[in-house]
């Protein structure tokens, strides 16, 4: 067997939680972007910008350099924005991203108005009451029209909250509840913002170890992930390979759970690249990665993005198991410590 550096769990948990802790759904992704590019200043061995859309793309020279290869992992999360004010003072929403209502049924939010200033409020049925509405609580389809935000302001109509700031179109980030307890860690939007913090967890663990990658490799911190096309672009036109670092889909009938890596060799957009999914199993193999291999029905990633776009090069794609995605999500510490090991092996060979 061979060694890996050690990682620091440390730092990855406690960007982890910086980055969970920063609001960012898909549109507004800055504040995490920004976040991943403080980091970054510790690495200075990396060449780095953002790109015009917006992502955070890093580079490391490596050993040799014909065959480059790229990382992505994404920092945008799902979220909503003002899609009207209504007549109640209350605010209709549309959803940024794939999710159901029923799974932020009650949660506090965050509305980010275009004049810089942040309220607060809830989200909640519209007939939300169990003791005025009886079981139309339970009855009420949970869509567009029946859901509403509650602001912690005092307004009763749309000018009064018009005069609080609020427009339509202003983005709405859903609280991520973040906690941790005997090695799970439980929030919202461990999609992808763990994977964020395994590869710079990575990246720390092989400096520190004096190492560096095999071959010249980008990373990519994508920010429209969630809307299909994040990782579409920011590479360099000589990529040759794309590992995509997200969470993995547990449920029933998933091999996948939260104390293993899992390499994903398909989802919604088909099989990923056989040849690169052969390279990561003997890795795993190598270094004693505890790993599953899944599929995962309804998912897409952002190396499908890549590809999408025309993107001539092999795409796999790994991550820590995460119960109840696009819900409110948990893993274990060992799914991340997996995953970063897993990010370190690809890089080293
Ligand atoms: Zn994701």
């Amino acid at each position: 067997m061979s060694e890996l550096p050690a990682i620091d769990s440390n730092y990855l948990l406690d960007i982890l939680v910086d980055l969970l802790n920063t609001p960012s759904p898909t549109g507004k992704a800055d504040a995490a972007i920004n976040l991943v590019e403080n980091a970054v200043q510790e690495f200075p061995f990396l060449s780095s910008k953002q790109t015009r859309k917006g992502a955070f793309v890093s580079t490391w020279e490596g050993l040799a350099n014909d065959t480059p290869r790229g990382l992505t992992a994404h920092a945008d999360t799902l979220g909503a924005m003002v899609k009207e004010i209504k007549t109640n003072g209350r605010l209709k929403l549309t959803r940024i991203g794939g999710f159901a209502w029923n799974t932020v049924e009650g949660e506090g939010c965050t509305i980010f108005t275009s004049q810089g200033e942040t309220l607060r409020g809830s989200i909640l049925l519209t007939k939300a009451s169990g003791h005025v509405h009886g079981s139309k609580v339970n009855e009420l389809k949970r869509d567009d029209d029946n859901m509403e935000v509650r602001l912690d302001a005092r307004t009763i109509d749309a000018d009064q909250t018009r005069e609080l700031g609020i427009q339509v179109g202003d983005f709405v980030a859903f609280d991520p509840r973040v906690e941790m307890v005997n090695g799970f860690i439980r929030s919202r939007h461990l999609d992808d913002k763990a994977c964020v913090a395994c590869i710079l967890a990575a990246i720390k663990a092989l400096d520190t170890a004096g190492k560096k990658p095999a071959q010249t490799t980008t990373f990519h911190f994508s920010n429209y992930e969630e809307v299909g096309h994040g990782a579409a672009t920011g590479f360099p036109d000589d990529l040759a390979e794309l590992l995509t670092v997200d969470m993995a889909a547990i449920g029933e009938g998933q091999t996948s759970d939260e104390f293993h890596a899992t390499l994903c060799v398909k989802d919604s957009g088909g099989p990923y690249h056989h040849g690169l999914n052969q390279e990561l199993r003997k890795l795993a193999d190598q270094y004693q990665i505890p790993y599953k291999v899944d599929i995962y029905p309804y998912y897409g990633s952002d190396g499908e993005a890549l590809w999408r776009a025309g993107g001539d090069v092999a795409v796999a794609l790994i991550g820590p198991g995460v119960d109840a995605s696009h819900n409110y999500e948990r893993t274990h510490t060992d799914a991340l410590i997996a995953t970063t090991q897993w990010i370190m092996a690809y890089l080293l060979n």
